[in-house]
């Protein structure tokens, strides 16, 4: 390729929409253009990108048995009835109807479809394992569609799906997508951490995150550099800590507290630290057959975390309570509110509540709380459970070590599905005594679009990208300085020649722009490296190497530098 035919308009100014450095960066660098909001357009270079993290992703589903199929993204609404996730998918699904007003939507995965598929094919125990996988768009009219590729609503997935004949089938399923997608991400240069995750709203009971990790990554992962527990910080445990074991109950006593609204104002009132607070929070829960409000009580010195209450409570969504409604389920503005005396609303507490002998809640009236509160004595305990968010520094579930914090990009999701789709959707097959039973599968994702952003988001400086060698959309770039210069172009032609010959990847900057151009534009876009071709060195018969990643610069002998290049190359690849 040749940057004069190269459809790459880069930008000098900063885009003022691009939220983070990946999509400024692909915006500057020319590789996207936004269509409309979440849906982007993908330039030659961000092709090429995507076309390499994709053939990964391929050769290592293929090597761990997986057959590529290609399913369709119009999914009709009959699939998604059987299912039942035609009711509670909410508005992330994108619907449509045909002319004859049927019902359809636009595939955000596709567990009914190949469901569909798998049932109407495979009838014999003998024909499973299956593990079946495609790789394609997806379309998701997410709440905020933002950070560029990161979180649109047209995107690019690997999905895969397994199908085995029992528990112990999918588990070694299970254990070849883990790591496959380990070497995956291993190939495509990336620093990742794989972490138990929530499997939300896909179900089934275990899953495992892959994180490429980054400062502006949303995920928080914990993680014990002692026993090697991670944990998505949705779903990292937590262990509850004693911390009134020396204290008695003492009486309940109503005191006025006139404009002491916050933790804070509680614990400069009463002279005690945020752990002898109980804090109430109204939670409105939606389910299919309705909103319930609930009550959660928690230490002051701790959050909620609503993937754990969204699971206890077993609905579709949570939502903190509106101020008029929780005034009208209590009495009071929020700041007075607590669960004593609460008529009709379950009370769900943190496991470390019980723990506490004297604490201090609202008391339900405007400028009063009540303090040496006694959980379960003075207010009811309808459910106890693990529901708070647990922090950095705080003892490791396993081993007790305390745990560590990193930001995480989500690239990869494996889920155990087990019978979820199998059972509403009737897959079944027949064993080896000809009894039928229920298939059991497995869900596998990889974000390809979010891959390529996340890899950016990692690996970036103030020029621009710097692409591991693996992804990058062309490994060297050959820049003349003066493509005028009759010497110059000719061995730049040569270098470009060989270096074709030798099937390295190589693109020649033959612009007719001044050199400070030309190197902008290449460590904007990232190369991994960079042949110059200057007067100076190329007396000596030389040529300028430089390395993006490692800004090293090394002077070769013009006969040796395509040789040079490609060692360096095949040595990235396969080490
Ligand atoms: P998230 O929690 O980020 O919304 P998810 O749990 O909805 O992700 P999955 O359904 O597991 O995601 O999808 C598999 C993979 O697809 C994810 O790991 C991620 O890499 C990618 N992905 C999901 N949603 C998007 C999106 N809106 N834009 C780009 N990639 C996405
Ligand atoms: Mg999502």
């Amino acid at each position: 390729m040749r940057t004069s035919q190269l459809l790459a308009p880069t930008l000098r100014e900063e885009p003022a929409e691009a939220e983070v450095i990946s999509h400024r960066l692909m915006l500057r660098a020319g590789m996207i253009r936004k269509t409309t909001s979440g849906v982007y357009t993908y330039l030659p270079l961000a092709q090429r990108v995507l076309f390499k993290i994709a053939t990964i992703i391929r050769e290592e589903m293929n090597r761990a048995g997986g057959q590529e199929v290609a399913l369709p993204i119009i999914q009709p609404a009959e699939l998604w009835q059987e299912s039942g996730r035609w009711a509670v998918y909410g508005d992330e699904l994108f619907r449509l109807q045909d002319r004859h007003d049927r019902d359809f939507c636009l595939g955000p995965t596709h567990e009914e479809i190949i469901t569909d598929l798998v049932r109407g094919e495979v009838h014999s125990y003998k024909q499973l394992p299956q593990l079946l996988y495609q790789i394609q768009n997806k379309y998701r009219d997410e709440r905020r569609p933002r950070f560029g590729l990161m979180r649109a609503r047209e995107f690019i997935m690997k999905d895969l799906y397994s199908f085995d004949r029992d528990a112990a089938g999918l588990e070694t399923s299970y254990r070849k997508m883990y790591e496959a997608y380990t070497r995956v991400f291993q190939r495509c240069g990336l620093k990742f951490r794989a972490v138990e995750a929530d499997p939300g709203a896909i179900g089934g009971n275990a899953s495992h995150e892959f994180m490429v990790l980054a400062g502006s990554g949303e995920a928080v992962i914990v993680y014990c550099n002692e026993c090697g527990y991670a944990a998505n910080v949705e779903k990292a445990e937590a262990r509850p800590e004693l911390s009134q074991e020396d204290l008695e109950p003492c009486d309940l006593e109503l005191v006025s507290t006139p404009g002491v609204r916050t933790v804070e104002d509680g614990t400069a009132f009463f002279g005690i630290t945020p752990k002898e607070i109980i804090k109430t929070l109204f939670y409105e829960a939606e389910y299919e057959t309705g909103r319930e409000l609930v009550a959660v009580v928690i230490r002051g010195d701790r959050s909620i975390n609503e993937v754990k209450l969204l699971n206890r409570l077993g609905c579709l969504r949570v939502e903190m309570a509106s101020e008029a409604r929780i005034k009208e389920a209590t009495g009071a503005n929020p700041g007075f509110v607590g669960p004593i005396g609460l008529q009709g609303i379950r009370i769900l507490a943190d496991a470390e509540i019980p723990l506490m002998v004297q604490g201090v809640v609202g008391a339900n009236q405007d400028n009063y709380h009540y303090r040496g509160v006694n959980p379960g004595r003075d207010f009811p305990l309808d459910d106890v459970a693990d529901l708070r968010i647990v922090e950095a520094g705080e003892p490791c579930p396993k081993c007790g070590h305390p745990l560590a914090e990193s930001y995480g990009i989500e690239v990869g999701h494996i889920f155990k599905l087990g019978t979820k789709y199998s059972s509403a959707m009737n897959a079944y097959y027949l064993d080896d005594k000809g009894q039928k039973q229920l298939m059991v599968m497995g869900c596998y994702g990889i974000g390809v679009s979010r891959t390529m952003a996340a890899a950016i988001e990692q690996n970036y400086d103030a020029n621009g990208i710097k692409w591991p060698v693996a992804i990058a959309p062309f490994q060297v770039i050959v820049v003349p300085v003066s493509y005028q210069d009759d010497q110059q172009r000719q061995v730049a032609e040569m270098l470009y020649e060989q270096l074709l010959n030798l099937g390295v990847e190589v693109i020649l900057d033959d612009r007719l722009e001044r050199a400070g151009v030309k190197f902008k534009d290449a460590d904007l876009i990232g190369y991994p490296y960079r042949i110059t071709i200057g007067p100076k060195a190329l007396k000596e018969g030389q040529v300028e190497i430089s390395c993006r990643f490692t800004d090293q610069c090394s002077h070769v002998k013009v006969e040796e530098a395509a040789e040079w290049v490609a060692n360096q190359i095949h040595q990235q690849l396969h080490s």
